[in-house]
């Protein structure tokens, strides 16, 4: 992963500034209520969610598992359709690869649809250090591009924004970028819906590269899948010259069959339909191989494994590249629901982001060893996962790497008395004794590290007398 986010403050202070303010807090409470309670009304329509949930959980691991073979087959495929794979070990080379493609067709402008993995490799950036400028169409990007923000939520990158501000955005923003918005431009949806189409169009019609990521890849025949909502998507990947798509290695599946329940699950957990509006497919060049009919006559597909094969090598962590992004995790979470997409210092907030971010870049830096803690682990977002990643559990598994990276002194010292107690039971009651008789004196609030727990919470009481010998003088 880049650096975008690097230099975000830890979690707890950049939630801590998110919780002061009102108007975001209030925006993300109703897109999210609003959103989960129609992903679980499109969910309960369907008898075999729970066999649906398992086929892609089973389907994914096993395409992790031999995720080398699959691979190879899936280049052998998009080769044989015409189209041309590139292999970037990290962020830095994607990039390179991608400013490359784009220099040889001599263009300076690409359209962009909407992808995860080119925010998490910082490429509009990259590509804007180039002299090449990379135009956001989908709608939220577009918002979050003109407004020079940075996006919160996988699914609405704009879910902190309102109607207002979108507006003022637009209005303020878009003559800047292209087409201006119409002068008397009100909050109504449509209208800004059309201020952001006729915006756009005009970048769909000149534009002769375009870049996109994928949702899934089909190894057997060497297909790309993009679904979405606006058709945006289906613009830039039919008009444009030239295809250029970066994809994460872990979005392979082995077959067609295999493809059918993800697009079963994906639409149903992300917005709440029965399938998605626009579905599009491309394998190599297509049946026109680029002459005259339609479609780009060079498509270019980057594998990014910027981190994914050292989540693979972790056994509990690597389930997290099961994820396909749908956002219900993050929809119901009560963390992300108060804190925002933007605490958690990179393109995946949310609690697939908590465990994602940390496996991707490392837990070195300050911000990436907090996420693991940016939970309650209630475990709502296992329940809503289509495929069953089970996020309570690596995030308990990311909070033993952060502590054996170790802590403060204070909380290392605390927990190395811990276990030299439990290991020795006389020295445990003899230390439950000395706590009982001394009750009196014992500190409201915890030093150092603790200081935090017992700020909003009442540190226990010490009973006068150890249950053991209470059990002894009862029972015995
Ligand atoms: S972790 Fe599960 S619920 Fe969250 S975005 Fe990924 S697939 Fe969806």
């Amino acid at each position: 992963m880049t650096g975008t986010f690097l230099g975000m403050p830890a979690f707890p202070q950049a939630a801590a500034a998110a919780l002061r303010d009102g108007r975001l807090r209030a925006n993300l409470r109703h897109a999210t209520h609003t959103i989960r309670d129609k992903r679980a009304r499109a969910v309960a329509e369907l008898d075999d969610w729970a066999e649906l949930r398992a086929a892609g959980k089973a389907i994914k691991d096993h395409t992790l598992r031999h995720l080398d073979r699959y691979l190879v087959q899936l280049e052998e495929a998009v080769a044989a359709a015409g189209g041309a794979v590139h292999w970037a070990a990290d962020a830095e080379e994607a990039n390179r690869i991608v400013a490359d493609l784009v220099h040889a067709t001599g263009e300076t402008e690409v359209v962009k649809v909407k992808s995860m993995a080119t925010q998490e490799i910082g490429l509009n950036e990259a590509l804007a250090a180039e002299g090449i400028t990379a135009y956001e169409t989908d709608l939220a990007e577009l918002i979050v591009q003109l407004g020079d923000d940075r996006p919160s939520h996988i699914l609405v990158p704009a879910i902190h924004r309102n109607r207002a501000e979108i507006r003022e955005i637009f209005a303020e923003r878009m003559a800047a970028w292209g087409r201006p918005a119409p002068a008397d431009l009100t909050d109504s949806p449509a209208e800004l819906a059309e201020a952001a189409r006729l915006h756009l169009r005009e970048k769909f019609l000149r534009a002769r590269v375009a870049v996109s990521g994928a949702n899934f890849m089909v190894a057997e025949t060497g297909t790309l899948v993009v679904v979405e909502s606006e058709g945006n998507g289906r613009m830039c990947l039919t008009l444009p010259r030239t295809l250029i798509s970066v994809v994460g290695i872990e979005k392979v599946v082995p077959t067609w069959r295999d493809l059918e329940v993800f697009l079963q699950l994906l639409p149903r957990s992300s917005t709440a339909e029965r399938m998605n509006p626009y579905t599009s497919l491309w394998t190599g060049l297509g049946p026109s191989k680029g002459a005259d009919g339609d479609g780009p006559s060079a498509f270019h597909l980057v594998l990014l494994d910027n981190g994914r094969t050292t989540a693979l090598a972790d056994q509990v962590g690597r389930q997290a590249l099961r994820c396909i992004r749908c956002s219900a995790c993050l929809n119901v979470c009560p963390v992300y629901e108060r804190a925002g997409g933007h605490a958690y210092g990179s393109v995946y907030p949310g609690p697939i982001g908590a465990i994602l971010t940390p496996q991707l870049r490392g837990i070195t830096s300050p911000v990436d060893a907090s996420l693991p803690y940016a939970s309650s682990l209630c475990g709502a977002c296992y329940e809503v996962c289509p495929v069953a990643i089970d996020i309570p559990e690596v995030l308990v598994h990311l909070r033993e790497r952060v502590a054996e990276q170790g802590g403060h002194p204070l909380e290392r010292a605390a927990i190395a008395a811990a276990g030299y107690l439990f290991d020795h039971p006389a020295a445990l009651a003899a230390a439950e004794r000395l706590a009982g008789r001394t009750r009196a004196l014992h500190p409201r609030r915890l030093p150092g590290p603790g200081r935090a727990w017992t700020d909003t919470r009442d540190l226990p009481q010490v009973p006068a007398e150890p249950f053991r010998d209470w059990w002894r003088r009862n029972r015995s």
